[in-house]
């Protein structure tokens, strides 16, 4: 299984998976749908169905267009408000493409309906892939802005913290400097933290995707992974692991708008992304 990792937008990531011998694709988050198109031709390969992460607009705004161009391509996803949504997935549910396996996980937080993809080849050496959108991103994960942190813990940790350690990380968004320097406030005192910070920022300075990391190193230096750590409770001065995350995701969000301060915006834009088109990220 191939993986092709493709920027869009702000800081999204879109992707394609090649089932190797079928040269069948699969994409990952449709945001810019001439972009995989042209990507798909280039490869020389067929591409039939999207799995989206969630209905967020820049994970699944392209959807329509996508099937525009392309007729017959099968739009699949955990939530009726994914646009263009041609076969609504199920919890657990497995999915087969060619020798490429895909094991649908529902991880409610961000969203309700959010679905992270789990897959694997048969008789490969390649790791398992897992596609988790906005649930788990490299050193942190999304805002919970519809489920509570309970199901949020259930998410990562016994979910997406479960699967085997070798499994490779492709996550929706590239936030990883920010993530780490925030774990880095979390966890002063972890080299796990402090080497993956000065490994991202060198990423950063040549910008290149941070992506993927595997959930094995995500154990070790990312804090929503790491809520039963005793460093993790002390700094949220919690210890019932759904508190600890909560504590954790407020305190992101407000590291966040300190080392990035919202821009004024016009109050017109500012209704079209909270109002008609929803959080976007
Ligand atoms: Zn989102």
């Amino acid at each position: 299984m191939k993986v092709k990792v493709i920027p869009v937008l702000e800081d999204n990531y879109m992707y394609l998976v090649i089932e190797e011998d079928t040269r069948e694709a699969v994409a990952v988050d449709v945001a810019v749908p001439k972009r995989l198109l042209e990507i798909a031709g280039r490869e020389g390969v067929s591409l039939t169905t999207v799995l989206t992460t969630h209905h967020h607009w820049d994970h699944a705004r392209g959807n329509v267009e996508l099937a525009r161009l392309q007729p017959g391509m099968v739009v699949m996803g955990g939530d009726e408000r994914i646009c263009g949504l041609t076969r609504m997935l199920v919890h657990e549910e497995e999915l087969r493409f060619g020798a490429i396996h895909v094991r649908c996980l529902l991880t409610p937080g961000h969203t309700s309906g959010h679905m992270s993809y789990f897959l694997w080849e048969d008789e490969s050496l390649d790791p398992p892939a897992l596609f988790s959108g906005d649930a788990l991103s490299v050193a942190g994960c999304g805002w919970h802005l519809e489920g509570t942190a309970q199901q949020m813990y259930q998410s990562l940790t016994e979910m997406l913290g479960t699967l085997p350690p070798q499994t490779k990380v492709f996550c929706g968004h590239e936030h990883t400097l920010h993530n780490l320097e925030f774990a880095h406030t979390v966890e002063p005192h972890n080299d796990h933290v402090r080497a993956k910070l000065s490994w991202a920022q060198k990423r950063d300075e040549d910008d290149v995707p941070t992506v993927p990391s595997t959930l094995g190193e995500e154990l070790l230096y990312n804090p929503f992974l790491r809520v039963a750590e005793e460093a993790v409770r002390k700094f949220t001065g919690k210890v019932a692991p759904a508190e600890v995350l909560e504590v954790l995701c407020r305190e992101r969000a407000c590291f966040q708008q300190a080392v990035e301060p919202p821009q004024p915006q016009p109050q017109a834009l500012l209704a079209l992304q909270w109002g008609l088109l929803g959080h976007q990220k």
